[in-house]
C-alpha cells in the first residue's frame, strides 16, 4: 500500500493522540494540512480530555474516545456543539479500532494498546506500532494477526524504525547480528548505593530523548531497552543471541546490523520522533524536510560501551524471558508495569523495581499459565493479571 497523500484522502486514527508519540502524530498531520489532506476517523485520549477536545477541534474526526468512564462527561462539555461522537471505556477503544481506516498510529502506553492494536491488524490497516508493550506481551499473536489479514507493521520505536529500514532489501539469511543502542539512562555511571535512592522525579529526566514519564523511567533501568530486544525479536524474528545492546551516549547511531561477512551498516539520526513517526506516515515513500540535518564534525566522537548487568540486571531478564519462551514476556510486561506503578507511588525504590520483576517471573517460571497458547488473547490477559497480581505481592512482602 502507497502512502497515500497524493492519491486522495487517507483515513486515519491516532491511539493515544494525547501522549508524547500521539501529540508529534498530530502535530505532523497537522503540518501536511490537517483534515482538509485526511480523513481523521477516530482520536483516542486517557485522562488529559482538554487536550483531546482541542485535537478534535482542530483535526475534526468522526469519534473521540477516552478511555476512562470518569472523563466521559468532562469530554463532552468541551465538545458540546462539535459534530463529533462522544465514546469513553475500553470496549469503546476496541470499537473505534474496528472502524476502517487506511493508517493508524498504536501510541497508547502499556498493555492496554494490545486490543485496540489487535482489533486494527483485524481490518487489515497499515499500523504504526510505537506501542511495544504489545509485541512484548503478545508478539506472536499480534504478528500472526497482522499477516492474516494482511496488514502492513510499521515500528515506530527509534531503534525498531531503524532496523526496518537497515534491512530493506537485505536477504535474512545474511543477518548475523542486530545491535540496539541505548543511551544508558540518567544513571549510567551512577554507584548501587546512588541508584537505590532514586526518585521518580530523577528518573523521569532522560538524558538524549524528550519522552512520556513512564517510558523515560523504564529508560534509567534500561528496561525499556530490555522490551527493546523482545520487541525486536518479535518484529524481525532475530533469535535472542544475535541481538546485541550497546551503551551509546550520545544517541546518534539507533541501530546497527551486522552481516555474515563481517560488514555492519549502521543508521543515524538526531534525537527526534519525529523521524520514525513521519517516515512510517509516508512509507513507502521518504519525504522531506524532516529532521535537523546531524553535524557530525560538530559532534566529533561518537562513544560506544558495554551494558552494565550487574547495575542494570534488565538486559539479562529479558533474555531469560525470551529462554523462556511461552506466555513469559506477558509476565514480564505484566511485572514491569506493575512494579513501574509501585515506584510511581513511593512503594518501592528505583533497584528494587528490576529485583521485583525478577522474582515475579521466576515464581512463575513453572507455572502451567506460562505454557499456555500464545495466540489465545485469554491466556495472555490471564498471564498479565496474575503477574501484576504476584508483582504486588512482592511489593508487600518487600515493604
Ligand atoms: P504517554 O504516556 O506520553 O502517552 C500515552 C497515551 O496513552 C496517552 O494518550 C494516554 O492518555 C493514553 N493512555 C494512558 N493510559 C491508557 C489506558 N489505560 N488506555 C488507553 N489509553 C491510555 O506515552 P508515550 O507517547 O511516551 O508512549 C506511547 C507508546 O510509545 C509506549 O508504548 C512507548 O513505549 C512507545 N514509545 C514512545 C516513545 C516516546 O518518545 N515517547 C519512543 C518510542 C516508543 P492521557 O495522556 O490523555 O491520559
Amino acid at each position: 500500500m502507497g502512502s497515500g497523500l497524493k492519491s486522495g484522502r487517507r483515513r486515519i486514527s491516532i491511539f493515544g493522540s494525547t501522549g508524547s508519540v500521539g501529540r508529534q502524530t498530530v502535530e505532523a498531520l497537522n503540518r501536511l494540512g490537517g483534515h482538509e489532506s485526511f480523513e481523521i476517523v477516530a482520536l483516542t485520549g486517557g485522562r488529559n480530555v482538554e487536550r483531546l477536545a482541542r485535537q478534535a477541534r482542530v483535526l475534526r474526526p468522526q469519534l473521540v474516545v477516552t478511555a476512562f468512564d470518569e472523563c466521559r462527561e468532562d469530554l463532552e462539555a468541551l465538545l458540546a456543539g462539535c459534530p463529533v461522537t462522544v465514546a469513553s471505556g475500553s470496549t469503546a477503544l476496541v470499537e473505534a479500532a474496528d472502524r476502517k481506516v487506511d493508517w493508524a498510529m498504536s501510541a497508547i502506553i502499556g498493555f492496554a494498546g494490545l486490543y485496540p492494536n489487535l482489533q486494527l491488524l483485524r481490518q487489515g490497516c497499515t499500523l504504526a506500532l510505537a506501542n511495544k508493550e504489545s509485541l512484548v506481551a503478545a508478539g506472536k499473536l499480534v504478528t500472526a494477526t497482522a499477516s492474516k489479514s494482511g496488514s502492513t507493521l510499521l515500528p515506530v520505536d527509534s531503534e525498531h524504525s531503524a532496523i526496518f529500514q537497515l534491512l530493506l532489501n537485505q536477504p535474512r539469511n545474511t543477518i548475523e547480528t542486530i545491535t540496539l543502542t541505548a543511551s544508558g539512562g540518567p544513571f549510567k555511571d551512577a554507584s548501587p548505593e546512588e541508584l537505590a535512592r532514586v526518585t521518580p522525579e530523577q528518573a523521569a529526566r532522560h538524558p538524549t530523548w524528550n519522552m512520556g514519564t513512564r517510558i523515560s523511567i523504564d529508560s534509567a533501568t534500561l528496561f525499556n531497552k530490555a522490551l527493546e530486544i523482545i520487541e525486536a525479536h518479535e518484529l524481525f524474528g532475530i533469535p535472542a543471541g544475535d541481538l546485541r545492546v550497546v551503551v551509546h551516549p550520545q544517541s546518534v547511531i539507533h541501530a546497527i546490523v551486522g552481516f555474515v561477512d563481517g560488514q555492519m551498516l549502521a543508521h543515524l539520526s538526531t534525537t527526534d520522533m519525529r523521524g520514525a513517526i513521519e517516515y512510517a506516515l509516508h512509507w513507502p515513500e521518504r519525504l522531506g524536510p524532516g529532521l535537523e540535518r546531524l553535524d557530525l564534525a560538530a559532534l566529533g566522537a561518537l562513544e560506544f560501551e558495554a551494558p552494565d548487568e550487574d547495575r542494570f540486571p534488565a538486559l539479562r531478564l529479558a533474555r531469560e524471558v525470551l529462554d523462556l519462551g511461552g506466555l513469559a514476556g506477558a509476565a514480564f510486561n505484566g511485572a514491569k508495569e506493575a512494579a513501574l506503578d509501585a515506584f510511581l507511588a513511593d512503594e518501592i525504590g528505583f533497584t528494587c523495581m528490576s529485583h521485583a520483576v525478577e522474582a515475579t517471573v521466576n515464581s512463575l517460571a513453572g507455572n502451567s499459565e506460562l505454557g499456555g497458547d500464545p495466540l489465545d488473547p485469554a491466556a495472555i490477559h490471564a498471564v498479565d493479571s496474575l503477574a501484576r497480581v504476584r508483582l504486588g505481592e512482592q511489593v508487600a512482602a518487600s515493604g
